[in-house]
């Protein structure tokens, strides 16, 4: 035996080393493996099974190394960029690749990828990541949002570079919980999936095998959201699909948020906690009435008949649907609710008692009117399907117009109202942007795991497998993704773009804070 027996890092960073210089890359997948092979005493098998494009999974590392790859390659990115990257060797290394993939093969992950064709852009494809509404959120409400209570939090560095920091006992630490949902199949090695970068995981239409969806939330603090004495948690684990369990909605994501926060105010009390959300539509849902241009006309009615309001579900007291003769929902028309203008003071969208059109629904034209925008009547009420052009920058239609004021664009949703009510703050992260929630890279962890174990024929073997490679992440692990995360969180702060920020994040791996003059090194490094 080895003089380094007992120590695994020692030893399989030894056996690597002899055929590689990377120490900490492709070692950790060694590690797994011989683990795996002194406790069943026979060969692990490749846990990505033969090479086939059931290797692009959501979720997985192996995805996740792609997206943060294509990331780095800017804006525009050509089908190649795949291919050419699966070619490197050190790459292959990592993950146990023989060869590069096909040009038509690069072509489809793209698209399931959630890029999209450019056609102006000969052959190259383009995400949202640097789309201008996107960047504006990112720059002017995620980051100020997160900067307010950063120094509040606690920082975990690693061995090589000391940045941990303790919570300044003067105030209240603050504890950040990444939410996010994953699905996992039982015959993970056959089938392949895509999701669009910014939507929720598709399930799998009846009958294409199990699959269980899990939803929870992780924090560098404490790992998996739990009470201390680990007996509850706020981990949901649902059945995907028709005559199953439905769809996970925006009433599930909120029942959710109160157990999380009901174990946090029990055990947790002396410390604020803020939960940071994808920008799905399910976890975005805002209440009916909230300001929206959507269908709003542009002129007063012409009168109380014809008045103007939003179409909700009728209620009953108790808070249930109610339901007309034939079967349907009863609908019923409720004013919006105001909006606010610059100063913060509240704007009612109907005419005032008194007024000679006392009660009527103002308009777009007086709405934009009263906000100091000048005559709007004479202005078109929405581009054509009201795909604006950018450039014109909101002045092109009275929705386009409406549509970009804060309060229409930061309207509450559900999520935000049950949170903020119990004291616990919501942050949505800005779309596109995956490499910002960790959450994502201890689903990637937790499926590796998943397919070392045997497969999942049954239903019930699916979930405790899946339980138990969820147990397996380490806080290590969990707290090194975080410190990625921050880096990118850093790197946008410092100024640079998508590109920038991987190229940054590569050079400082292992940190969490960035240079100060990382824009400069850029700069210089790369168009000197
Ligand atoms: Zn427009």
């Amino acid at each position: 035996m080895s003089s380094t027996k007992g120590n695994w890092t020692r030893s399989s960073i030894q056996v690597f080393s002899q055929s590689s210089k990377s120490r900490y890359g492709p070692s950790r997948v060694l590690r797994e493996r011989a683990k795996k092979f002194v406790f069943t005493r026979e060969l692990p098998e490749n846990p990505f099974g033969k090479w086939t494009k059931s290797r692009l999974q959501p979720d997985t590392e192996f995805a996740n190394d792609i997206k943060t790859h294509l990331l780095s390659c800017g804006k525009y990115i050509a089908a190649k960029d795949i291919v050419n990257y699966l070619n490197d060797p050190e790459v292959q290394r990592t993950h146990g690749l023989k060869k590069s993939i096909s040009a038509a093969t690069s072509k489809r992950w793209m698209h399931k990828l959630g890029y999209r064709f450019v056609r102006n852009h000969r052959g190259q494809y383009v995400d949202g990541h640097e789309r201008d509404d996107v960047v504006c959120y990112r720059q002017s409400i995620f980051l100020p949002k997160w900067y307010s209570f950063e120094e509040r939090m606690r920082a975990y560095g690693n061995e090589s570079s000391d940045e941990s920091i303790p919570h300044n006992p003067s105030q209240r630490p603050v504890v950040v919980w990444f939410h996010d949902e994953s699905i996992f199949y039982a015959h993970d090695r056959r089938k392949s999936r895509w999701v669009a970068q910014d939507e929720s995981p598709t399930p799998y239409a009846k009958g294409e095998g199990h699959s269980l969806m899990v939803a929870d939330f992780v924090s560098a603090d404490y790992g998996w959201l739990r009470s201390k004495d680990g007996k509850r948690s706020a981990r949901v684990i649902f059945r995907p699909g028709k005559n199953r369990d439905g769809y996970f909605d925006n009433d599930d994501i909120i029942k959710q948020a109160e157990v999380a926060i009901e174990i946090l105010k029990t055990d947790y009390p002396d410390e604020d906690h803020v939960f940071v959300y994808d920008n799905a539509t399910t976890h975005m849902k805002r209440p009916p009435e909230a300001p929206s241009a959507k269908k709003m006309p542009k002129n007063t009615p012409k009168d109380m008949l014809h008045n103007w309001g939003v179409e909700v579900t009728s209620k009953d007291s108790n808070g249930r649907t109610i339901f007309r003769p034939d079967g349907k929902p009863w609908k019923e028309r409720v004013p919006m609710g105001p909006g606010k203008f610059k100063d913060g003071t509240s704007q009612s969208f109907y005419f005032p008692v008194g007024h000679p059109k006392a009660g009527l629904f103002k308009g777009m034209a007086e709405i934009l009117k009263e906000r100091g925008y000048g005559d709007w009547s004479k202005v078109r009420y929405e581009c054509k399907g009201f795909h604006c052009d950018p450039a014109l920058k909101g002045d092109c239609c009275c929705r386009q117009k409406l549509f970009n004021e804060p309060d229409f664009t930061n309207g509450k949703s559900y999520l935000e109202l049950a949170c903020e009510k119990a004291g616990f703050q919501v942050l949505f992260l800005p779309k596109f942007h995956c490499e910002l929630n960790f959450i994502e890279q201890c689903w990637g962890r937790a499926k590796w795991h998943y397919r070392l174990l045997p497969e999942s024929s049954k239903e019930e073997d699916l979930e405790r497998n899946m339980i138990q490679s969820l147990e397996m992440i380490e806080i290590e692990e969990i707290r090194r993704f975080a410190r990625r995360s921050r880096r990118f969180m850093d790197g946008y702060h410092k100024g640079l773009d998508g590109k920038a920020a991987a190229w940054a994040s590569k050079k400082y791996r292992g940190h969490r804070v960035l240079p100060d003059t990382i824009l400069q090194m850029y700069n210089d490094e790369n168009h000197g």
